[in-house]
């Protein structure tokens, strides 16, 4: 079996625990990590770039300013496209999000400054732990 995108022969990991790319096909971990992830910005895994910035998904903004809206805070991506971009620089649209809680304690971590992004995706994992902490009545109405 081969990278579907490199072309490189697939060798243990890669064809017993398989990454995919885009099109679900298998590609080798070099492309994948290179391609298909997106690191979450509190917990620092891995996460395949399709979960990234879906309707319905939660964002962190870290500087506001930066990134074109009112204040830092959670926010849920309510429509496409929730950011605008030119060359070099990227945006939120404000009408496209909507701030769901102000910026969690336990999202700053030592070394902020969070590579230098004003905004940071979440993976599926600590979304699901923000929503519950967000809403601690639901589980037990
Ligand atoms: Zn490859
Ligand atoms: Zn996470």
């Amino acid at each position: 079996m081969n990278c579907a995108d490199c072309g490189k022969v697939l060798e243990g990991e890669e064809v017993t625990a398989p990454c995919y790319n885009l099109d679900e096909e298998p590609v080798c971990d070099e492309c994948y990590y290179g391609n298909y992830v997106f690191t979450c910005c509190r917990c620092e895994n891995y996460e395949h770039i399709k979960h990234r910035g879906a309707i319905g998904s939660l964002i962190a903004v870290f500087d506001a300013q930066e990134a074109g809206i009112d204040t830092t805070g959670i926010y849920r991506i309510l429509k496409h496209p929730y950011y605008t971009h030119c060359y070099i620089d990227a945006w939120l649209n404000k009408e496209a999000i909507q701030k769901i809680a102000d910026f969690p304690s336990d999202l700053l971590r030592e070394d902020d400054g969070l590579w230098g992004y004003p905004t940071g995706h979440l993976c599926q994992e600590c979304q699901a732990k923000i929503e519950t902490a967000l809403s601690p009545t639901q589980e037990n109405p």
